[in-house]
């Protein structure tokens, strides 16, 4: 490999504008769908919601979508859904956003952080089984970049125990696991359309279940917990009446909102596409630089990429990964890292969480970079990310 002056040495950055690591598509499509609902009778909780929940639904092929206010609201709603309670255990990954994990304790339960598998960085089932005791209510798993989790060995660990999976699916809209949509594998699925992900509503989320049950409790947890149908109330009254059963939130997703995802739907598919192509070229660039793990992928697995992260073989390095960062963004590269375990975070350690806890987790952390990957992204930048790595990287090769 050529040695070239780095930027963060002066050098002469590989790209005079800055690319971020993530970023939505908006065309004129989506405009005159949101302009439309702005027309229409209804801002909110109209057709247009209803629409756009039936279309996730017959996407991921469930029974049940209910749309949130954001993918956290969501998490908070199948939390409740599925009845977790104070003190009850919860296991989730720690190689996640906090959202995963704060969700359990909104409900006064427990997170108890179960190691990743250091090959795909999912959660560890093995570590999973270890960790059950006669709290556990129930696992939250996290398809991590786009990969789907061991959902067979997870699935079997919860059937077991008669507890309930939850899945956050905010990176793995449109991912299968076994030839089944990523969605319709755990009792209930979460997707977030924050801009970042696969397809966006400004702020949002969706639960999806093909559980009766479940759809109810979401439904009245996104209303204040207040029901209008006639068979479920507990009094009579005139038509105007009703009545608040349990204490949910107002965790509402806009007609606005629901008009762009719908809009974003026809999108999906070439989004993943182009996603998986662009992994694909990521993948062939660097396969051959010893000083760079590639994202391993299970052939049980089909991922939608959400995220692309490299491992940095940090023995074969001179600095370490903050270094290597630093040096990217200069480069004017928006690399990322995904994520901070996140029984480190200040308020986690107050709870007692002790670092050390998931030793996997704390040592893939310390040496992943999330790459630029996006379908709005040209060819070009693709060209500048790699280009970008290989200069970097070979600057603090010992080879
Ligand atoms: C984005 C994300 C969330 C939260 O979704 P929001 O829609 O931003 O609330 C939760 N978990 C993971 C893994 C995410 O990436």
């Amino acid at each position: 490999m050529i040695n070239e002056k780095i930027a963060l040495y002066g050098g002469e950055p590989i790209r005079n504008s800055y690319l971020p690591y993530g970023k939505q598509w908006i065309d004129e499509e989506d405009i005159k769908s949101v302009k439309a609902a702005l027309q229409s009778d209804f801002l909110t909780t109209g057709p247009i919601l209803s629409k756009f929940e039936e279309k996730i639904a017959r996407y991921v092929k469930v029974k049940h979508a209910v749309a949130f206010s954001s993918g956290t609201a969501a998490l908070h709603a199948a939390c409740f859904a599925a009845g977790i309670k104070k003190g009850d255990e919860v296991i989730t990954t720690p190689m996640t956003f906090a959202a995963t994990s704060n969700c359990i304790l909104y409900m006064g339960g427990i997170p108890v952080f179960a190691d990743i598998n250091p090959q795909t960085y999912n959660i560890s089932s093995k570590s999973v089984k270890s960790l059950i005791t006669n709290k556990t209510k129930a696992i939250i798993t996290v398809d991590f970049t786009g990969q789907p989790a061991e959902y067979e060995e997870l699935v079997s660990i919860a059937e077991d125990h008669g507890i309930i999976i939850i899945g956050d699916a905010a990176h793995a809209l449109g991912a299968s696991y076994k030839g089944k949509s990523v969605g319709s594998i755990t009792d209930m699925t979460m997707f977030s359309f924050h801009p970042v992900k696969h397809i966006t509503t400004g702020e949002g989320g969706i639960i999806t279940t093909d559980d009766d049950e479940f759809y109810q409790q979401l439904i009245d947890f996104r209303t204040h917990g207040i029901t209008r149908d006639a068979k479920r109330l507990m009094n009579k009254g005139e038509s105007w009446y009703y009545e608040m059963h349990e204490l949910g939130f107002n965790y509402r997703m806009t007609d606005i909102q629901a008009a762009l995802g719908l809009s974003q739907i026809n999108k999906l598919q070439k989004f993943i596409e182009i996603r998986r192509n662009y992994a694909d070229r990521y993948n062939k660039a660097f396969k051959d630089i010893d000083e760079i793990i590639i994202p391993f992928q299970h052939e049980d697995s089909n991922s939608s990429w959400h995220l692309y992260i490299i491992r940095l073989n940090i023995n074969m390095l001179k600095t370490d990964r903050d270094e290597i960062f630093k040096a990217l963004q200069k480069e004017n590269i928006g690399v990322n890292v995904h994520y901070i375990p996140v029984y480190l975070h200040p308020y986690y350690q107050e709870l007692g969480y002790e670092k050390g806890l998931c030793p996997q987790a704390e040592s893939v952390f310390q040496e992943i970079i999330t790459l630029p990957l996006f379908p709005a992204m040209s060819d070009n930048d693709l060209d500048d990310v790699i280009k970008a790595v290989k200069k970097v990287i070979a600057y603090y090769s010992f080879n």
